[in-house]
């Protein structure tokens, strides 16, 4: 038998890394964890984590312009952006601390610096090589840039969570997620925003309704939006940029960000070394247990390049870990993964798309709600909500559950339970509403609309 260092040596220490590391090494299992960046990876230090904080914090200016509705008086309030990055640096500090105490405590070996693979076996940190009778590859995903002329002048979101200065006006290049919670962000702030789009719909992939009614709610909080805007070039003047689109028009303004997508972080690993398979854009292939076309090497998560989600990413790490030294298994369902969109106001969804649903079952039910939340009868503000359901209507299953409207990630969460149980329309409309939320709304939807 070989006496390896290390029973697993995972490579990265983010969402699905430490997730791995930890539950192995509770399970008694011999294990190293390598980070060359920071404890917690993307979502903690450029991800979900101070998105949210950006998020809340910018939603500050809608509640004071509605707290006036409500007979509150205020002096005109005052934003300090390098206060929100004190904040905000500070709860990341936090995080990384307890996820440091979380490792050592759970006896995983944690070796800062960049790993790299040598062989089947071998892993080298800073030229310190360790051996391990499996690999784990979560190096999760990396902002993409395109190569335009101009392109040293683009920030990415990982820019965005250090600015020193909040910009003037800000051009955000992108049609995803990202690019959507961000322009939600900025604008919120006080920054002028203009969301640029080569598409003609934002947010690809959710209910065309979602997308429609998001978008519009978005343009009528004052977000410029341009659809099928290609950026070609980028020009840097003496105190602006422009940006050049395949039209020929200038766009002028202080600082541009893309979020045109993430590409997997795969690159300095030592992948070619020893031959393992990559698909076009650098990410790991694997099957459905994880495992590379090497038998000892693994990978999960965003280098996966698969669905990008943190709770993902750690259902994977747990699938993985209790396949490999655990008494049950806990595989994945990708089938029903519930999602959010921290835009303003919230998007959230779990199951099919109408579109989806009729294509994979024809007899579809939808049920639909329009309505100004309860808040703004006195807010004054003009933002509406929107929820949808999707009923097969052959066995009276509800397929998918929508929403576009203030906590949508909350509200859908539990949404998503009850999808997961196989929950038919008769179980939502038996079920009572909590009164006066506009979560009852999904249990008072009588009639289909199409
Ligand atoms: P990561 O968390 O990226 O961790 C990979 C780690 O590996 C990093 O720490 C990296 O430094 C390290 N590493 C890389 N190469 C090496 C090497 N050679 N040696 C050692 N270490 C290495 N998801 C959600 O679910 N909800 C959200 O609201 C959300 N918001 C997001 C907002 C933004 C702006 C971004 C960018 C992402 C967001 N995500 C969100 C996605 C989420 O952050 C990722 O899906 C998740 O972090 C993936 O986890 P991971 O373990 O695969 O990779």
């Amino acid at each position: 038998m070989i006496n390896y260092d290390f029973d697993l040596f995972v490579i990265g220490a983010g969402s699905g890394g430490v997730r791995a590391a930890r539950m192995a090494s509770d399970l008694g299992v011999r294990v190293a964890i390598a980070e060359n960046r920071y404890l917690g990876g993307t979502c903690v230090n450029v991800g979900c984590v101070p998105k949210k904080l950006f998020v809340y914090a910018s939603h500050f200016a809608e509640d004071f312009a509605a707290a006036q509705g409500f007979g509150w008086t205020l002096a005109r309030p005052q934003f300090n952006w390098s206060q929100l990055l004190a904040q905000k640096n500070k709860e990341i500090l936090r995080l990384q601390g307890i996820y440091d105490n979380l490792l050592k405590n759970s006896g995983a070996t944690l070796i800062q610096g960049a790993a790299t693979l040598l062989d089947p076996h071998t892993v080298s940190v800073d030229g310190q090589q360790y051996t391990s009778e499996r690999i784990l590859i979560a190096t999760g995903g990396w902002p993409s840039i395109p190569d335009i002329p101009g392109k040293e002048h683009i920030v990415s979101s990982n820019e965005m969570f250090a600015l020193d200065k909040l910009p003037e006006r800000l051009m955000i290049v992108g049609g995803g997620y990202i690019a959507v919670e961000f322009a939600g962000i900025m604008h919120g702030l006080g920054v002028s925003t203009t969301l640029c789009y080569r598409g003609d719909k934002l947010l690809r992939g959710f209910d065309q309704d979602i997308r429609e009614f998001a978008t519009e709610e978005m343009d009528k909080k004052g977000i410029k939006i341009l659809f099928n805007t290609q950026i070609n070039a980028i020009e840097k003047t003496a105190d602006a940029y422009i940006a050049h689109d395949a039209e020929g028009h200038r766009i002028e303004t202080d600082l541009i960000m893309y979020a045109t997508g993430r590409k997997p972080n795969t690159s300095g690993l030592g992948l070619e070394t020893i031959s393992v398979n990559q698909n076009a854009k650098g990410a790991v292939i694997i099957n459905s247990d994880y495992q590379t076309n090497i038998p000892s090497v693994y990978a999960l998560g965003d280098v996966t390049d698969r669905f990008m989600l943190t709770p993902v990413a750690t259902a994977e790490a747990m699938a993985l870990v209790n396949q490999l030294y655990g008494t049950v298994n806990t595989p994945v369902d990708y089938d029903c993964i519930p999602t959010a969109v921290f835009s303003q106001p919230n998007i959230a969804t779990v199951g099919l798309t109408e579109a989806e649903a009729r294509h994979r079952h024809g007899d579809i039910d939808i049920y639909k709600s329009e309505f100004k939340p309860m808040k703004h009868t006195l807010s004054g503000l003009n933002e509406k909500t929107m929820m949808k359901l999707i009923v097969r209507r052959s066995n009276d299953q509800v397929l998918g559950v929508h929403m576009v409207g203030p906590d949508a990630g909350e509200i859908i969460q539990g949404m998503a339970v009850a999808i997961r149980a196989g929950a038919t329309k008769t179980v939502f409309d038996s079920t009572i509403g909590i009164h006066p939320t506009a979560a009852e709304e999904f249990v008072t939807m009588r009639k289909p609309v199409a």
